[in-house]
């Protein structure tokens, strides 16, 4: 029988599909080794270096040039850095170059609403199925009616802002509050690329007024896409993503400031939607490469990648592919999750 039988690898993407496609459950093997037991320091530091090396000179992809101040940040910075659940930083390259986090935002402020106000709220109103549409499709909200976005796309996104209480300098509270504590320090925001973005983000302000005609949240939508495009434009670095990657990898505490950000129950609602609809309608490969690891990738160039109970992963290149994912910072996650034995659908025991 030998015809049939799959290979290892060949498994892999089978059960990836499965999962995106709906075909077949998580296997139940899905992060086997556990809370904490993890690959040794060096064997993450030698996996960090190895896809700094083999991808640093690797020169595919386009800046985001529709908000004009991404188009000139330098092409050539690209960071790498891992965070671990006892709060060890590793890192490579210009890991402490500072960039807008731009959609990489989303999930954050997914997590604050239901923090807030209950997961329900995010699946009712916002909806979490995968839109399989670019990110700022509007055919995607014409079609649902704008119910079923998710948070990560810019209809769901700006609806899960308009969804956050308060006046809105309460509401840019909570969210800059939220995206300090899990990068464990005090964020600014980037003001060159906010005026950029607040100046051009028309088709964002047409995508706001439709969700809002749809009712599906409460603030005045024009509020609601300034806000949302403060946020967009908060300055992180490699090192900040990796340590709110490993904040959600470690059910809402911080590893290195030891603050409990979230309330544990909602994170896997969260790593959930990052699963699904986290690299855009380019979700499905990802999951097909990584085993489907919870990710967010953000036209700024940065990437946060999620291996529950092990470690969270921060990237920054600025190139993207046709889909609006750092090109470097997809290859370089990729081969970290399968050097580091990380894949889900990998664990055989
Ligand atoms: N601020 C950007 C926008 O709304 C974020 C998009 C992204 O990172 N994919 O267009």
């Amino acid at each position: 029988m030998a015809d049939f039988d799959l290979d290892r690898r060949q498994l892999m993407g089978v059960l990836a599909l499965g999962a995106v496609a709906g075909a077949v459950g998580l296997p139940e093997v899905a992060f086997a080794q556990g809370r904490g037991s993890g690959p040794s320091s060096s064997a993450i530091q030698a996996a960090l270096d190895n896809a700094y090396g083999k991808y640093r000179g690797l020169n595919e992809g386009k800046n985001a040039d529709y908000i004009p101040a991404l188009a000139e940040v330098p092409s050539n910075f690209f960071g790498i850095a891992i965070v671990t659940g006892d709060g060890t930083v590793y890192q490579a390259g210009d890991s402490k170059q500072e960039f807008s986090i731009q959609s990489v935002s989303k999930p954050i402020t997914a997590a604050l609403v239901m923090q807030e106000s209950g997961s329900k709220l995010i699946e009712d109103s916002v909806g979490v199925d995968a839109t399989g549409q670019v990110f700022n499709s509007i055919t995607a909200v014409e079609q649902y009616r704008g119910k079923e976005m998710n948070p990560l796309v810019n209809p769901g996104a700006i609806a899960t802002v308009g969804n956050v209480k308060g006046t809105p300098d309460e509401v840019w509270n909570k969210i800059i509050g939220i995206h300090s504590d899990m990068a464990g320090r005090q964020l600014q925001v980037n003001q060159p690329v906010y005026q950029s973005e607040a100046a051009t983000n028309q088709r964002n302000r047409a995508i706001g007024a439709l969700m809002s005609a749809y009712e599906r949240f409460p603030s005045d939508p024009a509020v609601a896409v300034d806000l949302y495009t403060r946020q967009c434009s908060i300055n992180v670095n490699a090192v900040d993503l990796a340590t709110m990657a490993a904040t959600l990898a470690f059910g809402g505490r911080n590893p290195v400031t030891k603050k409990q950000v979230l309330d544990p129950s909602i994170v896997p609602g969260v790593l959930a939607i990052m699963a699904t609809a986290g690299m855009y309608d380019d979700s499905g490969k990802w999951a097909f490469h990584t085993g489907g690891v919870p990710a967010k990738s953000g036209v700024g160039g940065g990437i946060l990648a999620v291996v529950p109970g092990k470690f969270g992963i921060g990237t920054f290149a600025p190139p993207l592919d046709d889909a609006g994912n750092s090109v470097r910072g997809q290859k370089a996650i990729i081969d970290i999750v399968n050097e580091l034995k990380a894949n889900p659908y990998a664990q055989f025991g």
